[in-house]
């Protein structure tokens, strides 16, 4: 039932910070949950626990409804059906243009040319990135970057894709696009969504279920009706 969960999920950073504090949510197969909640609260490092890049302290993630293994076996399973798009897009293009972007990963994957062809075309296709494949992703807008690592993402064929501030800097046609695409996504081949937003607009219409985070803990849940009744 449940693509992605956290059992009380606690992280500390090296310094001490306690940036998770015994997390408990959960990502229903094929549903868009929200995960709201401020400066510091602790979505990145919640989303870089579900991913792998950084290893729980205590408690537990599981995918699938397995809990994660952390060898080099489980962490390249767990990367490749969690995928993660961060904030600034900047962050996750090095490649020098925008096809050899989005084939990094399958590359990496192993697969061979013509799947890796084939993944690339069409991710190129679902995020209207096709006619941008040749150029240099430095000379790219900041909605075309942002949507090239959605398409670099999504060449993972992931089950669960992570958005950290999907919408955060696009205009109000950015955003229905982006909002749009990933409501397609959902329906049309089931994939699991969890967005970080500061958006209010984007959780009544997009979200199936959202949770509250705050210092680290989850402090409120429930359908955007019942999270917007909440005191
Ligand atoms: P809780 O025990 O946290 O109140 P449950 O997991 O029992 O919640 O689910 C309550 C209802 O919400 C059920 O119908 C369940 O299928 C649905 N649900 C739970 N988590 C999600 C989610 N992440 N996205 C969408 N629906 C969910
Ligand atoms: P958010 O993504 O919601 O802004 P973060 O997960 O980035 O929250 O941060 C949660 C807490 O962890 C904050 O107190 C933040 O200052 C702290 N933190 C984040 N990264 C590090 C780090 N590399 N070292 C120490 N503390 C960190």
């Amino acid at each position: 039932e449940y693509a992605i969960e956290a059992r009380d999920l606690t992280y500390a950073y090296e310094d001490g910070t306690l940036a998770l504090d015994g997390v408990n949510l959960n990502a229903r197969r094929g549903k868009v949950t929200g995960i709201l909640g401020g400066n510091g609260a602790g979505k990145s490092t919640l989303f870089l626990n579900l991913n792998g890049v950084l290893r729980p302290k205590r408690g537990t993630v599981l995918v699938d409804g397995a809990p994660v293994r952390y060898d080099k076996k489980g962490l390249m399973d767990l990367r490749r059906r969690v995928g993660i798009v961060f904030q600034d897009p900047d962050d996750q293009l090095f490649s020098a243009d925008v096809y050899r972007d989005i084939s990094f990963g399958p590359v990496n994957l192993g697969l061979g040319a013509e799947e890796v062809r084939r993944r690339v075309a069409w991710a190129m296709e679902r995020t209207g990135v096709t006619a941008l494949r040749d150029k240099p992703t430095h000379a790219l807008s900041y909605g075309q970057k942002k949507r090239v690592a959605i398409a670099g993402v999504l060449a993972m064929e992931p089950q669960v894709v992570i958005l950290d501030e999907p919408t955060a800097g696009l205009d109000p046609q950015g955003v229905g696009e982006i909002m749009r695409l990933i409501t397609e996504l959902r329906d049309g081949l089931g994939i699991t969504f969890l967005i970080a937003t500061h958006d209010m607009d984007i959780v009544p219409l997009y979200c199936d279920r959202a949770y509250l985070l705050s210092g680290g803990k989850v402090t409120g849940e429930g359908t955007v009706e019942e999270l917007l009744t909440q005191p």
